[in-house]
């Protein structure tokens, strides 16, 4: 950290914006607003963001970072460490003004719409469909209610971003392949001449990858990158990311890396697949992707990979080692974080709780009728 900034920080707040697909405004996914929701119009000058970029100034981290907080005590990373390892490399980010009035753009995430194909396990909110299915399995009880971002709200951001340097946008979901708020959006920002200053990255699952897209903003944007959610490979895929189909999944991939487009694979470290995050490696080096990096599922809390019995662990630890010797694909330093985020998992002190994961997953299985110790043959000992 550059001295005039105060530990413990954040640059999120001085820099980044999430819009969610009801209109509301954080800086980042991870924060736990005090407030409630607050809408895009009203979130720059709001109270809470003043007193947030306050207690940051202070050298303090606000209540509402708790969930950055709990991600680095669980694996050494966090979206804070990653927004402040940005800021120190990367030079065009050295005049981000860190005080109490301004805000400079530099990343948009736009979360359009909850219109999603797939029903994935570590999935809580993100997925209309998924938030019915937790809804009949009572372990959330809420709303269910299709959300999509307004075309006011597209055009409001679409201001924000004119008056700005190069921004990055990213477009995640719901599915932003599958919705078609998306599709709008990328048009506006054509159609507005915006484009051509945007770095843009869409987060997609892979199952409805669209050729012709791919074309559209290969040749209007300044760069354009993909990172494609991979929990796993094979049928390991299609259990925790329940409603993919593997090899439609594997036809994204190949059409992605025909075109030249740089894929990032992001595995959500789970119970479910942080002992197999070997396999990705595996996988990648065959297919001839060079972009492996991870997020850790902290809510849904139960998912969380530290519950994993310690000899799979132990497994995990070795498999990794090899599986990452043999990559051919960039060891960046992304790749690098991932890779010790699996070992801080592996290192973790025993918990012997998986007892209700098991629950939790038998609950589902009924449902989908699927069976977990099928897809897991090495939990089955401990299921017992
Ligand atoms: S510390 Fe974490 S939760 Fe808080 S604003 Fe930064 S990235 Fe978001």
């Amino acid at each position: 950290m550059t001295d005039k900034i105060k530990k413990p920080y954040c640059m999120a707040p001085f820099m980044a914006l999430h819009v969610f697909e009801d209109g509301h405004a954080h800086p980042c996914d991870s924060f736990t607003s005090s407030y409630g929701s607050v809408k895009l119009k009203d979130y720059f000058k709001s109270q809470e963001m003043y007193e947030v970029r306050k207690e940051l100034l202070d050298g303090r981290l606000p209540p509402q970072c708790n969930y950055c907080a709990r991600a680095e005590a669980m694996t050494g990373n966090s979206i804070r460490l990653a927004y402040n390892e940005k800021f120190e490399r990367c030079k065009d980010l050295h005049d981000v003004r860190h005080d109490l009035e301004t805000f400079n753009l530099r990343y948009l995430y736009l979360s359009a719409s909850n219109i999603c194909n797939l029903k994935c396990l570590p999935c809580h909110y993100s997925s209309l469909g998924r938030e019915k299915e937790l809804n009949k399995l009572k372990i959330v009880d809420s709303a269910q209610i299709m959300k999509v971002v307004s075309e006011d709200e597209l055009d409001a951001l679409i201001e924000l971003i004119q008056g700005q340097k190069e921004v990055e946008v990213n477009l995640m979901g719901g599915e932003a392949f599958y919705d078609k708020i998306n599709e709008v959006f990328i048009k506006k920002l054509v159609e507005k001449n915006v484009a051509k200053d945007i770095r843009l990255i869409i987060i997609t699952n892979l199952t409805h990858v669209k050729a012709e897209l791919l074309d559209y903003i290969k040749d209007n944007f300044s760069d354009f990158k993909i990172i494609g959610s991979v929990d796993g490979i094979g049928a390991t895929d299609e259990y925790i990311r329940y409603g993919t189909i593997w090899d439609q999944k594997e036809r994204g991939v190949d059409l992605i890396l025909e075109k030249g487009i740089t894929l990032l694979t992001n595995t959500t470290l789970s119970f479910l697949s942080a002992h197999r995050f070997h396999e990705i490696f595996n996988w990648a080096t065959k297919k001839g992707v060079e972009h492996i990096i991870q997020s850790t599922a902290i809510n849904p809390v139960i998912l969380n990979p530290n519950r994993i019995p310690k000899e799979l662990r132990d497994q995990a630890r070795e498999d990794l080692t090899s599986a990452v010797a043999a990559y051919t694909g960039k060891i960046s330093s992304l790749t690098e974080i991932s890779i010790n985020a699996c070992h801080t998992i592996y290192d973790h002190p025993e918990q012997n709780n998986y007892l209700e994961v098991f629950e939790y997953l038998r609950k589902h299985d009924n449902l989908r009728g699927t069976d977990f110790t099928v897809t897991f043959p090495e939990l089955k000992p401990y299921a017992k």
